[in-house]
């Protein structure tokens, strides 16, 4: 029986069990913390819960045009107020409820799961305090944590990672969110839509850099129009506390007050002191593992997923190439991972989801396509629903009609991109999609409705 260990509990590490336990193998997985991983107990899930509470008090808050009227308590001030430690226990239940659930459902598939910290003494051997485990098979998916600045050295209190964040028991004032990539973004909509008064600080022209420009465009215009205060082109030299909060000194030398910072500056791999340069894994840079796209290392039968490999951060491309690793692994026909199908979502509000080539791509020549942009406004169920902001953008094939990707910013653009992400997968085309039946009045109209132009406007 081939013996599997895997270091790490989060959806790189315990999806990956699944996968080799189904396949016969003895696998026990090592994790410090808690199954679930960082993913379950401090970043996504956590993340998501909190978005469900903050979406939901920007559907009230802009509800007057159903009807709906929420008194004024004061001038301008509406009377939606929102309980943070009821948000933040609700939080932290759900968090510690679906890693209890992801345990005991390893423990149900016969994995074994160890609690520590371990380490590998060679490529078969993994250390657990004075345990050695031997291990045909070993998988590192130990995950990332928040990159600090040491001149905006976080405290817990008032200058923070969003791992602290649910432990405040006060609403944050006056918050100033540094960095404006995802994570960012995403905290930063939440936070204001909660009540807090918000600035965010952004090094680039445009938030969220690595997404559609359009889509980044539109939602810089919702967060201006929703009173958030965007300062672009500018980095944080240093955060300092106050008597009573925090002050942020800019690179160009302006100073931000606020009552609370909040830092998402990037991610650092989880590979420090696991033993794996003495093993002869190899690291590229900033520490990450270097795999390929059937997840192995530079050592043969040691395998790496997840975000300790850099490999588009997110939870589902992790679990994926956990699975793919055991597959390889364990003998199974396995294809390699295709990061041109890879689904995302930034959670602000509207969402704004992406699958496969970018506008970017086609501009630049690099891809030989044609683009339709529709915006929300003009679809019917957008108008009952009173959806001003948002578009569907379809992507296909010039000359083909092949669908390659697509961008939605819109209110659950999360569910609507499947049908896009299906089409990429499956190399569907345009005309596939336009004679493909979405409910009528449905914002899922306006992605057939792209690829009704597309198929009008499709080359001789
Ligand atoms: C705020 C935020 C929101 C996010 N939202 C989303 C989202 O909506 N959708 C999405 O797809 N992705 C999201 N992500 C990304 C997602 O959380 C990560 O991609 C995912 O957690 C990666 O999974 P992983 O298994 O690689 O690592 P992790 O989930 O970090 O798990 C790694 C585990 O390994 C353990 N570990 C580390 N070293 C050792 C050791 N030596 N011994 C034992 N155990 C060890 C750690 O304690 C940890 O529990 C978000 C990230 C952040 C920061």
């Amino acid at each position: 029986m081939t013996k599997v260990v895997i270091i790490g509990g989060g959806p790189g590490g315990y999806e990956a069990a699944l996968v080799a336990a189904q396949l016969g193998a003895d696998v026990t997985v090592v994790e410090r913390d808690g199954i679930g991983g960082a993913c379950v107990l401090t970043d996504c899930v956590p993340s998501k819960s909190l978005i469900a509470t903050s979406t939901r008090t920007t559907y009230v808050r802009e509800s007057s045009f159903l009807g709906i009227n929420i008194p004024e308590v004061a001038e301008g001030e509406q009377a939606v107020e929102v309980d943070i430690r009821h948000v933040n226990g609700r939080i932290k239940r759900l968090a510690r409820a679906q890693s209890e659930d992801t345990r005991a459902r390893l423990a149900k598939e016969g994995v074994d799961v160890l609690v520590g910290e371990a380490r590998l003494v060679d490529p078969h051997i993994v250390a657990v305090g004075d345990q050695r485990i031997r291990a045909d098979v070993i998988l590192l998916a130990t995950g990332a944590h928040p990159r600090e600045l040491p001149t905006a050295a976080p405290d817990g209190e008032r200058i923070l990672t969003w791992r602290h964040l649910y432990d405040l028991e006060e609403l944050p004032e006056r918050l100033i969110v540094v960095g404006s990539g995802v994570t960012g973004a995403e905290f930063a909509s939440a936070y204001q839509a909660l009540g807090s008064d918000v600035t965010l600080v952004s090094s680039r022209k445009l938030v969220m850099p690595t997404q559609d420009s359009d889509a980044a465009q539109v939602l810089e215009g919702v967060f201006a129009r929703r009173g958030m205060t965007v300062l672009s082109q500018t980095r944080a030299e240093s955060v300092v506390r106050t008597e009573d909060g925090v002050r942020v000194t800019l690179s160009d030398g302006r100073t931000v007050d606020g009552s609370h910072c909040l830092m998402t500056v990037g991610m650092i791999p989880n590979t420090d002191g696991l033993g794996l340069e003495e093993a002869g894994v190899g690291l590229g840079d900033g520490g990450f593992v270097e795999v390929d796209r059937v997840s192995r290392t530079t050592v043969p039968g040691v395998y790496a997923a997840g975000d300790c490999t850099g490999v588009n951060m997110l939870a589902s491309v992790a679990a994926m190439q956990g699975r793919i690793a055991m597959w390889h692994a364990l003998g199974e026909a396995v294809a390699p991972l295709q990061l041109s199908t890879v689904a995302s979502t930034v959670f602000t509000h509207p969402e704004l989801a992406a699958v496969g080539v970018s506008e970017d791509d086609i501009r630049s020549g690099r891809v030989d396509g044609r683009i339709v942009t529709l915006p929300l406004n003009t679809n019917p169920r957008a108008k009952m629903t009173q959806v001003k902001e948002g578009f569907v953008k379809l992507i296909c094939r010039q000359h083909t009609g092949i669908v390659l990707g697509g961008v939605i910013v819109g209110p659950r653009a999360s569910e609507l991109i499947l049908g896009v992400s299906i089409a990429v997968q499956q190399r569907l085309t345009v005309d596939d999609i336009a004679h493909t039946f979405s409910v009528y009045p449905s914002l899922s109209g306006s992605v057939t409705e792209a690829a009704r132009s597309l198929m009008l406007a499709s080359p001789e």
